[in-house]
């Protein structure tokens, strides 16, 4: 088969990404290439690297061997401000929302990565780009919400002004480290369908780190597997077996046993 010459650039493109600190390997050589629009989950026990693969892909930490690019640019040669804000989006479990703060100005802080220090500060008396926030909230179904006191709001309201904010941000890629660890199944899923609307709405790449079978078989297109900082296995989510997932799995204390 011929190659397209309009055959889209891979975001990601990891060769021997290897992560070493004093007690552990973290990553051990890992190749990865993600095309735009996938949805990849990473699984694995806790302490197989699974966040520190999301801190490479998302410029926090440099890897020690190999290279990580995104859309062909080298990780590390990207400013940690504007650059990558433009490029990567990151969720945490607690949504890092600022609770005094009214909601509009938890939204805009997805700016703040493209906005100048003194545009930053304006938008704290005056918001600025307030459209964009309305725009967002309102596709969140919150935009009545907008100048409450984020503290005030549900938990699930909270979850859609992170969401609201990862809108206007409109980065190429969201990583997301255990998203939805701290919920109950209910707001677990809820998350991961406004992560999924979101991420439709701009095509964008996710790559979300979990621990759900169940989630990841709904919601992402393929799943990759770390064990001791290194890749298991790589497979569209039909191919994700018990097999597969046992083995990954295991207590190391069980492996070999038969
Ligand atoms: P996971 O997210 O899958 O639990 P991590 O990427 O956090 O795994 O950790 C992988 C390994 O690297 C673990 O052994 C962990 O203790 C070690 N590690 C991760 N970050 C650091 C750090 N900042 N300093 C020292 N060791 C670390
Ligand atoms: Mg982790």
């Amino acid at each position: 088969m011929k190659t397209s010459p309009n055959a889209a650039q891979p975001v990601y493109v990891l060769e021997g990404v290897t992560k070493t600190y004093p007690a552990a390997r973290a990553l051990d050589a890992i190749d990865l290439t993600i095309s735009p629009g996938e949805r990849v989950a990473v699984l694995g026990p806790s302490g197989s690297g699974k966040t520190s693969l999301l801190h490479v892909m998302g410029g926090v930490v440099p890897p020690d061997t190999g290279t990580a690019t995104i859309e062909g640019q080298p990780l590390t040669g990207l400013s940690a401000g504007r650059e990558l804000a433009g490029m990567v989006g990151m969720i945490h479990q607690q949504y890092d929302l600022v609770p005094h703060l009214p909601v509009i100005h938890n939204v805009l802080a997805g700016r703040l990565g493209r906005w100048s220090t003194m545009r930053s500060l304006l938008s704290l008396v005056l918001p600025q780009e307030r459209n964009l926030a309305v725009d967002a909230l309102e596709i969140l179904g919150i935009s009545d919400k907008i100048n409450e006191r984020t503290s005030r709001l549900s938990g699930g309201e909270q979850q859609r002004v992170a969401m609201a904010r990862l809108l206007v941000q409109a980065p190429r890629v969201i990583l997301a480290d255990e998203p939805v660890a701290s919920l109950d199944p209910a707001r677990a899923e809820a998350l991961m369908l406004l992560l999924n609307d979101v991420a439709d709405r701009s095509n964008n790449t996710v790559v979300a780190s979990l621990h759900s079978v169940h989630l990841t078989r709904k919601y992402f297109s393929r799943a990759i597997g770390l064990r001791r900082g290194r890749m298991h296995f790589d497979v569209p989510v039909d191919l994700l077996d018990d097999g597969l997932l046992n083995d990954l799995y295991d207590i190391e204390g069980l492996d070999g046993e038969t």
